[in-house]
């Protein structure tokens, strides 16, 4: 059997977990990089040299080649389908900030919708059978009426990134009816790591917490505190990826974990697995978090991090996920807010 996987955004956190995921399986792994003025490999950088920056031994090297490439430029894409064959695209790559999307809705749409459409086109055009993984959101069911949502659930984006993952979805649908392309979608909900972007909740609670823990910082400025997300663990996800491509026939699932917590309850959970127990006072804009023990202020909220309009109610139904690809996820909302802190503290102190 031919194990060979593309991976776009594979310099991602998706990407890169699910590079590792697939090299643990003995594939060869090819990844798509874009070039930018400084090297942006930090989070594959231990798969490629060996005892690289987590100091593990490198898995793969010969199984693992990147390739320049970019989303704005698919005909470099279309040539490595051509050199690469690789019976197994996993299409990650794109801007994938929500509240970014507001501020280049046409950068977001451009990357997350049309390059998907020239990826499909492009896919259309091969002679050998591919599978095809489009990396869809829970963004694009927006302020649903009902939850948990599931497959069925109709979507009603209510930001760029959610309409122009909408977009690429159903086309994904139309390729799979139209010309019996295996692609799926897979409808995550949100999943974090110690190597999610810094400009994520999740990771910027994480990451403040360690800081003031260790001295290096006095207070973080948050948005809504009151927004809940279903919020997982990236490595569960990617396993899902894989699975999904790994099925009879092609499907779209949702990957969630069915739970919520707010983000006022992930940043109590962050602070308290480093020590710092808090009290939250107010609402809005006048709320503020403190520390028990010295009643120091280390949670401000500034009206700058609350979005023009925030997805409410978003919890997801991963019941034909579990069904059909035997696939649970065990690590939600809380658990993952204490182990990404203790990521982010270890890695300062020993930084230090
Ligand atoms: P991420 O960490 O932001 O990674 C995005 C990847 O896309 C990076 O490798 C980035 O390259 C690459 N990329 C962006 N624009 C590109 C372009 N024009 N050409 C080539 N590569 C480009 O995102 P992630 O959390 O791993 O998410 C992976 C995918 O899943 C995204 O499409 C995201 O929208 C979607 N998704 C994520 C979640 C989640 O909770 N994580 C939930 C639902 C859906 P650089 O490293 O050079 O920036
Ligand atoms: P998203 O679900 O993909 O938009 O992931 P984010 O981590 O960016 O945001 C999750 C939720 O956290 C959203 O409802 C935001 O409104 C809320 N939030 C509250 N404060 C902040 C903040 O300081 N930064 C970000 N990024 N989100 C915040």
């Amino acid at each position: 059997m031919n194990k060979t996987a593309l991976i776009t955004g594979i310099t991602g956190q998706d990407g890169s977990y699910l590079a590792e995921h697939l090299l643990a399986k003995g594939y060869a792994v090819h990844g798509l990089v874009r070039r930018a003025s400084m090297f942006n490999r930090s989070r594959i950088d231990h798969l490629r040299s060996p005892g690289g920056r987590t100091g593990r031994p490198s898995v793969s090297v010969e199984r693992l080649v990147l390739h320049y490439g970019d989303l704005a430029d698919l005909t470099s894409v279309r040539r490595l389908l051509r050199k690469l064959a690789p019976r197994e695209v996993y299409h990650l790559a794109g801007q994938s900030h929500v509240g970014l999307s507001f501020e280049i809705p046409e950068v977001t749409c451009q990357e997350n919708g049309m390059a998907t459409l020239g990826l499909l086109e492009a896919l259309r055009d091969l002679d050998y059978p591919v599978r095809f993984y489009h990396a869809a959101s829970s963004e694009m069911f927006g302020s649903p009426r009902s939850g948990p949502q599931n497959e069925q659930t109709s979507f009603n984006p209510v930001n760029p990134y959610g309409c122009a993952k909408a977009f690429a979805t159903q086309l994904c649908r139309v390729y799979r009816s139209a010309y019996g392309l295996f692609a799926c979608s897979g409808i995550a909900y949100n999943h974090e790591s110690p190597r999610r972007g810094e400009n994520f909740v999740t990771r910027k609670i994480t990451l403040g917490a360690a800081r003031i823990a260790a001295g290096k910082q006095s207070v973080l400025t948050l948005g809504n505190l009151d927004a809940r997300r279903d919020w997982g663990y990236a490595p569960e996800y990617v396993a899902a990826m894989w699975r999904m491509l790994q099925a009879k026939a092609p499907a779209d699932y949702v990957l969630a974990t069915g739970k919520t917590c707010s983000v006022r309850d992930f940043a109590t959970a962050a602070f308290a697995e480093l020590g710092i127990k808090l009290k939250f006072s107010g609402r809005g804009t006048a709320e503020t978090g403190r520390r028990t023990d010295t009643g120091a202020i280390v949670i401000r909220i500034a009206p700058r991090f609350y979005r023009a309009t925030d997805p409410s109610h978003l919890v997801g139904n991963a019941a034909l996920a579990k069904k059909a690809l035997n696939w649970t996820p065990k690590v939600t909302g809380t658990a993952v807010a204490r182990l990404m802190a203790r990521a982010d503290y270890d890695a300062l102190m020993s930084a230090m």
